[in-house]
Order: C-alpha cells, then sequence, then structure tokens
C-alpha cells in the first residue's frame, strides 16, 4: 500500500487538480491520498485573524473561501459535485461561527486558531475526493480528528502519539479500504487527547504522511510537489545545482530543519520507525524519479551532498560567568524562550556564555522573555541579527578526516567570517552561521568545493 500526499500547490488549479486525478487513478497499488490546503488558503487564513475585525468582513472573507473551492470542483458531474457542494457549505458555516466567535470575544486562543487553521484542508479533501469521484474512484473524504490521530497538546507543533494513532486510524481505513474505497484523508492537523484540533507547523501534511504511513505499516510515502526534490544547493544560488537522489533520513531531517524546504522537518521520524521509504514526486514531471529518503547511508566520495540555508536567524547569547557549571543554566534558557513560543534552531555553551540561535523573527518576542527573566536567568544578554545559518550535510561526515577543515577553508577563502559553529551534534551535519550578505558567497564556495562546479 501506498500513502500519497500532495502539497498545496498541487491543489490550487483545475490543471493542477487534473494532474492529481490522473496520477493516483494511474497507481495500480492500494493507496491512502492525504491532502494540504489548496495554496494560498492557510495564509489567508492567518492573515484574516491578525487583525481585528468587523462582521461584514467575516462574510466577504468566506464567501471568498467558498468560491475559491466551489470553482476547483468537477463541472460536469452532478452527483459529486452537488454532495461536495454541501459538504463545503457545511464547512463554511462552521468557520462562520468560528470567526463570528472571534470576533465577537476579540480573543484568539491557540485551540480556536488550530481549529481555524484547519478549515483549508477539510475544505481540500472535500475538492479531491470529488474530483477523484469524477474519475469512478470511490473516494471518500476523512477527517484526522473524527479519525482519531491522536496528538500530544503543543499547538501549531503537535507530535503524533503514535501507538494510539495506529490503533484508532487502522480499523477504520482497513475497513474503508476492503470495502474498495479510496480515503482522501486531511493532513495537518490531529486532535489532542482532550478532543481538541491541534496542528503540525507549516508543511504539516508529510508528517500526517508519515504517521498514515507508521499507522498503515505501508509501502512507500509519495510526496507529490512542484519540483523534483532535494537539490544539492538552492538553484538560485547555484545555477547547476542538481537533483540528488538518495538520502538517508537523517541527511534529509537535517536538510529539511535548515532550510531545506522540501519536507517538514519531523517528517521523516514516524516513517522512520519502520523503514518505511519517502519519495519526493514532481507533479509536473512524474517519471523523473525524485529523491528517495530511506535506510541507505551511501556516503559519497567528497561526503558533502547538499548545502542549506536558513536565511534571516539571530543570535541570542547570555552571559553568566560559570554559566557551564550552573547545574539548570541551558533548560532556565530554553524553558523561559518556549514559554514565548520561540523555537531554538540549535546551542552551544561555554563556560561564559550560552549561545542559542534563533529564527530573525523572533527577535522581539525573545527580548521580552530575557527583559522579564533576566533577573533569574544569567548576568546579562545580547542579540545579534542579520545573521544567515548555513548546513553542509553528508554522511559519513562525522568519521571522514578533513571535512571541517575543507568546509571552513572554502568559506574563509571568500573572506566570509564564520561565527558560531555546531559540529558533532550531528554526525551528518555542520552548521553555522554568517552574516547574512555573506550568505550566496558561502553557499556557492561550499558547492563549489565539493562537487568542482556552481
Ligand atoms: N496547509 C498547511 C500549510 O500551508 C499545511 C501544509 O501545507 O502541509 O502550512
Ligand atoms: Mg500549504
Amino acid at each position: 500500500m501506498k500513502i500519497m500526499k500532495f502539497g498545496g500547490t498541487c491543489l490550487g488549479t483545475e490543471d493542477a487538480l487534473r494532474r492529481v486525478a490522473k496520477v493516483v487513478k494511474d497507481e495500480p497499488a492500494e493507496k491512502i491520498v492525504t491532502v494540504s490546503a489548496a495554496s494560498g488558503v492557510t495564509n489567508s487564513l492567518k492573515e484574516f485573524v491578525s487583525v481585528p475585525r468587523k462582521e461584514a468582513d467575516i462574510d466577504d472573507f468566506l464567501l471568498k473561501l467558498k468560491l475559491r473551492h466551489v470553482d476547483l470542483l468537477p463541472r460536469r458531474d452532478g452527483s459529486s459535485r452537488k454532495e461536495a457542494l454541501e459538504m463545503i457549505e457545511k464547512k463554511i458555516t462552521k468557520l462562520d461561527r468560528l470567526l463570528y466567535g472571534v470576533t465577537y470575544t476579540e480573543e484568539l486562543t491557540p485551540r480556536t486558531y488550530d481549529l481555524m487553521l484547519s478549515a483549508g484542508e477539510r475544505l481540500a479533501a472535500i475538492v479531491v475526493a470529488a474530483r477523484l469521484s469524477h474519475r469512478k474512484l470511490d473516494a471518500v473524504a476523512m477527517e484526522t480528528d473524527a479519525l482519531g490521530l491522536v496528538t500530544n497538546n503543543q499547538h501549531f507543533n503537535a507530535v503524533a502519539i503514535l501507538s494510539e494513532c495506529e490503533k484508532n486510524l487502522k480499523p477504520t481505513l482497513e475497513s474503508a479500504l476492503s470495502k474498495g474505497m479510496l480515503p482522501v484523508v486531511t493532513g495537518f492537523f490531529g486532535i489532542t487527547k482532550n478532543g481538541h484540533v491541534s496542528t503540525f507547523g507549516r508543511s504539516g501534511t508529510d508528517y500526517t504522511a508519515s504517521v498514515l504511513a507508521h499507522s498503515m505499516r505501508s509501502g512507500p510515502i509519495e510526496i507529490w510537489k512542484e519540483v523534483d526534490g532535494f537539490m544539492s544547493a538552492d538553484p538560485k544560488m547555484v545555477k547547476n545545482a542538481f537533483l540528488i537522489d538518495r538520502l538517508s533520513y537523517e541527511e534529509a531531517a537535517e536538510l529539511a530543519y535548515f532550510g531545506a524546504q522540501v519536507l517538514h522537518p519531523r517528517a521523516v521520524q514516524p516513517a522512520r520507525l519502520r523503514g518505511i521509504e519517502m519519495v519526493i514526486k514532481n507533479l509536473y514531471d512524474p517519471k523523473s524519479p525524485g529523491t528517495i529518503v530511506g535506510n541507505s547511508r551511501a556516503t559519497r566520495k567528497d561526503v558533502i551532498k547538499s548545502v542549506s540555508y536558513v536565511p534571516k536567524v539571530a543570535t541570542l547569547k547570555i552571559y553568566d560567568t560559570g554559566a557551564g557549571y550552573k547545574s539548570g543554566f541551558l533548560s532556565d534558557i530554553s524553558t523561559c524562550l518556549t514559554n514565548e513560543g520561540i523555537n531554538l534552531f540549535s546551542a552551544t555553551t561555554s563556560q561564559t556564555c550560552v549561545a542559542v540561535i534563533i529564527d530573525e523573527n523572533d527577535v522581539a518576542a525573545a527580548k521580552k522573555a530575557m527583559k522579564t527573566h533576566i533577573a533569574g536567568v544569567g548576568e546579562s544578554f545580547e542579540i545579534e541579527d542579520g545573521r544567515a545559518l548555513v548546513c553542509a550535510v553528508g554522511e559519513g561526515l562525522g568519521r571522514t578526516k578533513g571535512v571541517a577543515a575543507r568546509v571552513f577553508k572554502a568559506v574563509a577563502s571568500k573572506d566570509v567570517n564564520v561565527e558560531l559553529i555546531s559540529a558533532g551534534a550531528s554526525t551528518v551535519a555542520y552548521h553555522f552561521t554568517v552574516d547574512q550578505k555573506d550568505l550566496r558567497k558561502t553557499v556557492r564556495a561550499i558547492h563549489k568545493e565539493f562537487f568542482g562546479y556552481v
């Protein structure tokens, strides 16, 4: 059995949806489909609640949202179109109530926010199921909260509780499959034990696909996108960057975490537990083999397979003489930042300072967190923004002599100053920060060193 995941860009237009239907129809294996929201929908939901609204705004917004999805339904199919129209109407009514509630109370809790964000995937599943039914497949839209994709309580970045998921999802999905149905499952969200919708963070549908595969003990997961797969570097920076045919789970996880926008950073984890391969596929070039992510720990002669980056980060330094000996210092810092919803990319420590890398968008929140808590955590702090994070990835990097020397020599030869370095925590990746103005130079220098060209 296969899990086929379709991202937002595969669902945004009639042409894309026709391609999706063809790819699914042409797949001879038994399959489960999972879908993101149509492109732009999650952003529009986020944007709508980002400022105070009037009731009239809600009507306009929902009408546009509804028409966007109605326009994507098959036109000449009486029964599946009619059924889908009714389902869309119901979802819009629910969202309408929710948005009125938010506008009226001027309050948006993480719970409500996640519930609201899940609307995009619910609508997309209805559209895709209708499209597939139109192609004579017995497709049924299914929602992951109703199915029991159970998660922890961390809204926006929820983690699935895999044992519970398997218990809940497997019987229902198996029973549907045995009746010849094709489940079209909502991506991006699950449900907490207390019954609240919880989302997985941006691009979370990749993670849903992996959870489904884990629960069903399925064959490969196909991640359908508008690109071929992981590249040796961003082609916008390195013109001759090329497609990587295979990556280990660890390599893919490091690249995804450090900027390669091909996979959700946590998506490999459930698949890896069961050794299930993930294949990145291009909807616009289905014959391209894409990148296969799996157990293979193949190494390149030159070790490095790809260089990725996060363009805008900041370094937060917390000073305290004796930091190295103070028990709980690191944990206090991380608790203080996590409470403000700030993700820490990485941390390095010394006897006098702990330095953590955060997203540049989190600088204001980090300042606030530090100012509020500095009395308990450290003597003083400093934030350096305008940094970029660069990550070089390849199996064998932890075991091969001279790779770090080559990376940093190549960068130094371009007169770039390397600031914070993290090496050793991962056996397949190094990452370090540089000034944002040096980012392009740095990425190109590493690519040139390990591949011979840019
Ligand atoms: N719709 C969500 C997002 O845009 C989840 C996803 O695309 O997988 O982030
Ligand atoms: Mg999306």
